[in-house]
């Protein structure tokens, strides 16, 4: 069950309370190129990007704000690293969300200044603490540990309530899985604001992938965290695609397509492999829910096929479709890919 914590409202969205947990991404294009980052986030929209951060290293990129604001949909964070000035600069040019970590823009004063703004905007503030940046006292007294990086954050978090500032999520993360699993766990049992969880620099598109999904998933799995960010060494689209299949392999949330298929065997007689990739890559823009069972044989296929709203099971060179539980037609390997689609896309177009 999720864990109850506070509700903030980024733009238009609720993060934390009883609110979908949302899948978040940040950009990898130089902010400066209002273009090219743009494109990208429309482009991150398209796959359930819900959230959005981008990199704020200077004045250049705080211009890009507004005329980004301007094009896309989604709630907008600033990621601010060293100089708070800039990211009461990006505050005052209507970013939703600002992401700081008060031990690296100069400690309590500058935060307090940040938050003035913020308050006096509307505007929501992300407290990052990440194991790379601990405090130089909690590292000797601790050393990279669950217990330092908590400290951490109760001490930054101190901040924030002594200047009676509420509209706030936290991240607490790691590059190491149980390190981020134990402080997450730790965290959530001291505070009620909204968390925001992954894994940091968690690798490439595979391992990352893995360590993500084992990291996130075993949190969400608790009932901790409201919104998420997988992080990969990748085309930030990944991370939104892996963010929704984490939720959805957790019944979180639902979008889009849900392909159930076999690893196939020795009885497989067409090829599966091939056939599951198509299906998947034909059906990954439909925003409708709905399961889709591939399966390579007739021994156990045609029973988990029928469980599937749609179904393909495999046979001698041939294929028996099924939708909702009933056989539709059988079809020859060849055609059993366009088949398949004409029936989907004759039902969702109804
Ligand atoms: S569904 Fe059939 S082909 Fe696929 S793994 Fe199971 S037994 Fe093998």
């Amino acid at each position: 069950m999720q864990k109850i914590t506070k509700k903030i409202k980024i733009k238009n969205l609720w993060v934390g309370g009883d609110s979908p947990i949302t899948v978040q991404s940040m950009t990898n294009t130089d902010t400066r190129d209002i273009d090219r980052t743009v494109t990208q986030i429309l482009e991150l929209e398209k796959v359930g990007c819900e959230i959005i951060r981008i990199a704020i290293p200077d004045e250049q990129a705080v211009a890009s704000i507004e005329p980004i604001l301007n094009l896309i949909h989604i709630p907008l964070i600033a990621d601010i690293h060293f100089d708070y000035k800039l990211a009461i600069k990006s505050i005052e040019k209507g970013v939703h969300c600002v992401r700081i970590n008060p031990g690296n823009i100069g400690g309590a004063e500058n935060t307090k200044k940040v938050i003035d703004a913020a308050r006096l905007n509307n505007c929501a503030i992300r407290l990052g603490i990440n194991a790379g940046s601990l405090e130089k006292d909690l590292l000797k007294k601790y050393g990279v540990t669950a217990d330092a990086l908590v400290e951490s954050a109760i001490r930054n978090i101190k901040i924030f309530e002594e200047n009676n500032f509420e509209n706030l999520k936290i991240s607490i993360k790691a590059s190491s899985v149980p390190l981020t699993i134990e402080a997450y766990r730790k965290l959530a049992q001291i505070t009620d604001y909204p968390l925001h969880i992954g894994i940091t620099e968690a690798g490439t598109k595979f391992s990352g992938t893995i360590r993500s999904a084992v990291g996130i998933g075993t949190l969400l799995s608790e009932g901790i965290g409201d919104t998420l960010r997988v992080s990969l060494t990748a085309n930030p689209i990944e991370e939104v695609k892996v963010g929704w299949e984490i939720l959805k392999s957790l019944n979180l949330r639902t979008r889009g397509v849900e392909i159930i298929s076999c690893p196939t065997c020795g009885r497989t007689e067409i090829d599966l492999i091939s056939l599951a990739e198509k299906v998947e890559s034909m059906l990954s823009s439909i925003n409708k829910h709905f399961s889709v069972a591939v399966m390579g044989c007739p021994v156990n296929g045609p029973g988990e096929a029928r469980e599937a709203d749609y179904g393909i099971a495999g046979g001698k060179k041939q294929g028996i479709i099924f939708k909702k539980g009933v056989v539709v037609k059988k079809v020859r390997e060849e055609d059993l890919l366009d088949e398949f689609y004409k029936i989907i896309l004759e039902e969702i177009n109804e």
